[in-house]
Order: structure tokens, then sequence, then C-alpha cells
């Protein structure tokens, strides 16, 4: 198990916010990050470190060449590689995984590099598969079939575990996935909280399964198959800011649960490597179904991303908090 890589990135503040409350309260630099007043003095002396931190001028495509490259790079090798985005509903996850039309996000940049990779090897034949989910609470479907609804998770032998039912379509380049994405993406489930009116409540996982051989026929080029995760997690605010009942409490007490796990896996892998522990994947449906992304010979990265506005400071902590226990 490699260590995992954790980044935070904190977004400029929104138009929307005026110029008092809207400046910026984190001040980043290089790869440390502190809590400023809005003039410049320091709320505290603490400060994170991370292996990266990115500033409110950071492109996607500088998040892209120095926090995910590398593991799109490995998973066109045979590594397995997942990328999550964690933060509070308005921080940026779904902007720095899926981007805008001027900057693409990770999820685009990865597919393109893929295939860019893939063309440069003439001694292998490639077979790539892609299904994109979401986890809604605790139920998975299918975005690339809206009649694909609560499948469930099965444990094979051979196969390991797999979301029964889901569809993987069979892809040949790059514009192709690009084209089932946008489709996924109005399938997401999207509710109305206080906080933003667009606001995710389901995690949403792309992936792509990437099946190479040698075109000649030697035993020494065995079959390779890798798997490549890129996760936008739910809004992890706590129930109570979002002024939440009904529908919204019963999702947010479901999306605190499963990011709580998710936590708590990554804190054990991370220190597993000492302490051999035992590593609660079963908790949750997200955890299982990335079980296999995340042990073994997998490369992991997170970006927490950060709202940098002054009444988001104390989730923006939070956010910190479960960057700190990733490392
Ligand atoms: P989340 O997915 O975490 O709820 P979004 O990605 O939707 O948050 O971001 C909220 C708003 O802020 C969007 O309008 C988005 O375009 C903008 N935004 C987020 N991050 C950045 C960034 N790094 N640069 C410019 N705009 C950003
Ligand atoms: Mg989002």
């Amino acid at each position: 198990m490699e260590k995992i890589c954790v980044a935070v990135r904190v977004r400029p503040p929104t138009p929307e916010s005026s110029s008092e409350t809207g400046s910026s309260h984190w001040k980043v630099e290089d790869n440390r990050i502190s809590l400023y007043k809005s003039l410049g003095t320091p709320i505290s002396t603490a400060s994170y470190a991370f292996d990266h931190v990115f500033d409110e001028r950071s492109t996607n495509a500088c998040v892209y060449e120095l926090l995910t490259k590398d593991i799109i790079h490995a998973v066109v090798e045979g590594f397995n590689g997942t990328a999550f985005a964690y933060g509070q509903t308005s921080s940026g996850k779904t902007f720095t995984m899926t981007g805008s039309e001027t900057d693409p996000g990770i999820i685009r940049r990865s597919v393109r590099d893929i295939f860019q990779r893939i063309e440069m090897i003439s001694d292998r034949e490639f077979l790539i598969r892609v299904s994109y989910m979401e986890i809604y609470n605790e139920e998975i479907n299918d975005l690339l079939a809206v009649e694909n609804q609560r499948l469930q998770i099965h444990e094979h032998l051979e196969r390991g575990v797999f979301v029964a039912g889901l569809t993987e379509e069979i892809v040949s380049d790059a514009e192709q996935i690009l084209k089932l994405l946008d489709s996924g993406e109005v399938n997401r489930h999207f509710g109305e909280t206080n906080m933003n009116v667009h606001s995710s409540r389901s995690h949403t996982i792309f992936r792509m399964v990437i099946e190479s051989r040698g075109k000649e026929n030697n035993s020494s080029d065995a079959i390779r198959v890798s798997v490549l995760n890129l996760v936008d997690l739910a809004g992890s605010e706590r129930i109570a800011k979002t002024g939440a009942g009904g529908v919204r409490l019963t999702e947010g007490k479901y999306i605190n649960k499963s990011l709580m796990i998710l936590g708590n896996v990554i804190n054990k892998l991370s220190e597993s490597a000492k302490l051999r522990a035992h590593i609660p994947y079963r908790d949750s449906k997200l955890t299982r179904i990335l079980q296999p992304a995340l042990g073994g010979n997998a490369k992991t990265c997170i970006i927490c991303t950060i709202a940098p506005e002054e009444h988001h400071i104390e989730e923006s902590k939070g956010t910190l908090q479960f960057a700190s226990r990733a490392k």
C-alpha cells in the first residue's frame, strides 16, 4: 500500500459574496494553509501542511499535472488508481472533477490522457470499459441507464466485489466517453438546501476498467486489468447547517455516515503499513465498491476543497481535519 496523496484546494470567492465577507480567509504558502482575518492578521498560529495546497488562482490543468497525472499513467501500466474530491457543498468538488468549458476537470483530462498514452503503446491491445454510478441514501443507481436503480453489490471468487447489473460500456475513444458522461450527468440526484441551489446529495463514481494483453503470444505478457475510480463525493457539511428536515435530513445522515466510514478506512489504510489493522470496508457501499482499488497495488489521492468565505470557516476547518486524518 502506497501513501495516500492528500491535497487541499481553495476556490476563489464567488461573485455573489460581498467584498467584505467574500474575501478569502485562508492563506496559502507552498504546501501550507492557515486561517487569517480578512485584512491579513493571522487568527491563530496553526497552519496545516499537505502534499499539495492549491490556492484560488490554481487551474484544473495544474491540479491534474501535480496530483493525478502520475496515477493515470500508473493505471495504464496496470496499477489501480482512485481520486476523490471531498468538501462541503459549493467548495469546488464538481469544478475540480468535471471542470468548465475552458478548463476541463480531472475526469476529462484523465480520459484524454489515457487514450493518448494507449496510442503510444504499440505492443499491447487494450479493452476499455466505463461505468458511471451514484450512491444516494446507500442505494446504488446506474447513471448510464436510468432504469437500473438500487443495484446490489455481489462478491465472486474470481471477479471479486462488483455491482450486479451495472452498465459497462465498451469504448474506443475519448470523445465517446465524454458523451456518455454528459448524458449521465443529467441523471444525477440534485436537491435544494440552504447552502446551494443545486447541491449534490450523492456520491458519484466514474470508473474505467483497462484491460490489456501483449500482441505477441508469449507467456511473460500476461493479461493486465486495472481500475480507475474518479469520485465526486456528496457535500460534507454537517446536518444542522443545512437547516434540513424530512428527506434532506435522511440524506444528510447517510452522507455523514458514509463519509465518516470513508475517513476511517483511509485513516486505517494510511497507518496499516505499521499495524495491519482491520479495515472496515464493509461498513458502507462506497468503501465496499472501492475496496479493490484502495488496498493492494493502488495509488490514491484526495483533493479536499475549501470555500474561502467567512461563514464557511467552521466547515473548512472540518474539511482540513478530514484531510489531516488521511495523511
Ligand atoms: P461543489 O461541487 O463542491 O458543490 P462546485 O464545484 O459546484 O462545488 O462549485 C461551486 C461554484 O464555485 C460553481 O459555480 C463553480 O463553478 C465555482 N468554482 C468552484 N471552484 C472554482 C475554481 N477553482 N475556480 C473558479 N470557480 C470555481
Ligand atoms: Mg458538486
